[in-house]
């Protein structure tokens, strides 16, 4: 283990309180030394909850190494139950208690609580966050759902929604899109978990005769074990983007033997329309780099490539359980998938790719903006921005039309810029104009000089003849400073003696003025 300033996952144990706060009626008895407490503010802080996460700790001190450590547990247990009434109790230890050994789940169990207690082995040293989150609701989802005698009544058409968790990223929102699309096909969502599910809940999983797990990262183990022992065939696709939303619908529509057109007709779906209509010159194949959790970075650098025309310079995931995912993209793309957790190799990455557009964690916004690059956050770990007021899915058709928005939007900025410098000094909008609208109050307009005059009036006086192609791609720059960019290309190719304008004059003259 090394310290860091910065991690892309923390201990395992983070990836329980996770599952814990998620859910509703459970608590977390934590065996961990004073400075542990931490994680609170992890939930509280970033995901502006209005109460602590529902966890106990033992806080032990360094004083009390030398005296019964295990009885601080078994009272900490205790009075946990006493007071917080939990409908199930979660027991387990964090990094430094491990090393003392004190066996938690075992105290626990002989203390005879009257609720149901899980006992969590989650190896500090090996494992992180995320398979802590899994392991986690693995085990819940074992405790409270039996295998049974026989297959329950599933003649209601209803489907579990697995793997939304605690300081996910926009899981909250995700689930609305995706219950949404359910609503949309004539299925009913049974249970959601563990975001918002009760112990109660957890037990009533198996009622539903298929499930959709949207975050493969902490639901993938549970759904398997639902496949293997309560056959509930569970979805393969992550609907991020139009593409994988369609043919996520068409998986669930063959699951649950319904109809996909409702869903697939949405009109509310604007990302393929908005990402053809915007200008091909600033967009198309512009640089991106993508790293997340494996899920979303996958997702992220195929609706990057397919759906928005940009072309992938660089891909990776910190999570080495799920980079197989992350492996394939890659060779798709012809590329050396970076899997680390180490952020100042990923630095070094994207400074050796040379982006021009970041789509990553909080800790790629950091590095962009550093750097200088526009940047989007994809994936966990999250940031309290991440946990936007308003409805902001990534998933689903909704969460398609954020993408758009979200990943497009950093570089028009670049291109507004690029506006503001070419009108710097235009007659009608220059520094010291008015507000257009304002004509009356507006100073009178710069006069225009005689060589623009003369540039506008007569571009083709022996310099400056536009090939086909230079032509045409001039046309594809937006009318309003189609004339602006034609009289500044003439006058760059003028000073330089060109007689011909062709392609690579048009964009030379355009990072001339550009800069
Ligand atoms: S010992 Fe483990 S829980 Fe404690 S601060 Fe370090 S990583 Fe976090």
């Amino acid at each position: 283990m090394k310290l860091s300033v910065w991690t892309y996952e923390g201990p395992p144990h983070v990836g329980a309180m996770r599952v814990a706060t998620a859910m509703r009626g459970v608590h977390y008895v934590l065996h961990a030394p004073q400075g542990d407490t931490y994680a609170d503010l992890l939930f509280t802080m970033i995901e502006r909850r209005g109460e602590r996460p529902p966890v106990t700790y033992t806080t032990f001190q360094a004083r009390d190494l030398g005296k019964d450590t295990a009885d601080l547990f078994k009272s900490a247990a205790r009075d946990a139950y006493d007071r917080f009434k939990p409908e199930l109790m979660i027991v387990g230890a964090s990094c430094t208690a491990e090393l003392i050994q004190d066996d938690p789940g075992g105290l626990a169990t002989a203390l005879g609580l009257p609720c149901p207690v899980v006992a969590l082995e989650l190896p500090s040293y090996s494992r992180k966050e995320h398979w802590g989150a899994a392991e986690t609701f693995y085990q819940i989802v074992r405790a409270l759902c039996p295998k049974p005698e026989a297959v329950p009544d599933r003649s209601r058409l209803s489907a579990n929604i697995l793997g939304p968790c605690a300081l996910g990223f926009r899981h909250r929102d995700d689930v609305r899109e995706i219950t949404r699309l359910l609503e949309m096909l004539g299925i009913a969502v049974n249970v959601v978990a563990p975001l918002g599910a009760a112990p109660a809940d957890i037990a009533r999983i198996p009622d539903a005769r298929f499930n959709i797990c949207l975050y493969p990262e902490i639901g993938d183990e549970t759904a398997r074990w639902l496949e293997r022992v309560h056959v509930q065939p569970c979805t393969k696709t992550i609907p991020i983007g139009a593409a994988a939303t369609r043919r996520f619908i068409a998986e669930v529509a063959a699951l649950a033997g319904v109809d996909p057109a409702p869903a697939l007709d949405d009109p509310t779906l604007r990302l393929p329309w908005w990402s053809r209509s915007v200008d091909s010159t600033y967009l198309t194949g512009k640089r991106v780099f993508v790293f997340g959790d494996a899920t979303h970075a996958a997702a992220a650098a195929r609706v990057a490539r397919e759906e928005l025309g940009f072309e992938v310079c660089g891909i990776g995931c910190y999570n080495r359980e799920f980079a197989r995912e992350i492996r394939a993209v890659a060779a798709e793309l012809g590329l050396d998938p970076l899997v680390s957790d180490d952020h100042l190799e990923v630095e070094a990455a994207i400074i050796a790719a040379q982006p021009e557009l970041v789509l990553g964690t909080q800790m790629e916004r950091h590095i962009a903006k550093r750097l200088g690059i526009p940047c989007a956050v994809i994936s966990a770990p999250v940031h309290v921005q991440d946990f936007p007021a308003r409805h902001s899915p990534q998933m689903g058709i909704e969460g398609a039309n954020v993408l758009f928005d979200s990943w497009v939007h950093p570089l028009v900025m670049g291109l507004e810029e690029h506006l503001l410098t070419m009108f710097r000094d235009d007659p009608e909008f220059h520094d010291g104009a008015g507000p257009s609208h304002l004509h009356s109050h507006a100073p009178a307009p710069l006069v225009p000089s005689e060589t623009e005059h003369a540039a506008v009036s007569a571009p083709s006086d022996g310099q400056g003849a536009w090939t086909a192609d230079a032509e045409a791609e001039l046309r594809k720059i937006p009318f309003f400073v189609r004339g602006k960019a034609r009289r500044n290309t003439e006058a760059f190719a003028a000073e330089r003696g060109l007689a011909t304008i062709e392609l690579a004059t048009l964009y030379d003259a355009k990072a001339h003025y550009g800069r």
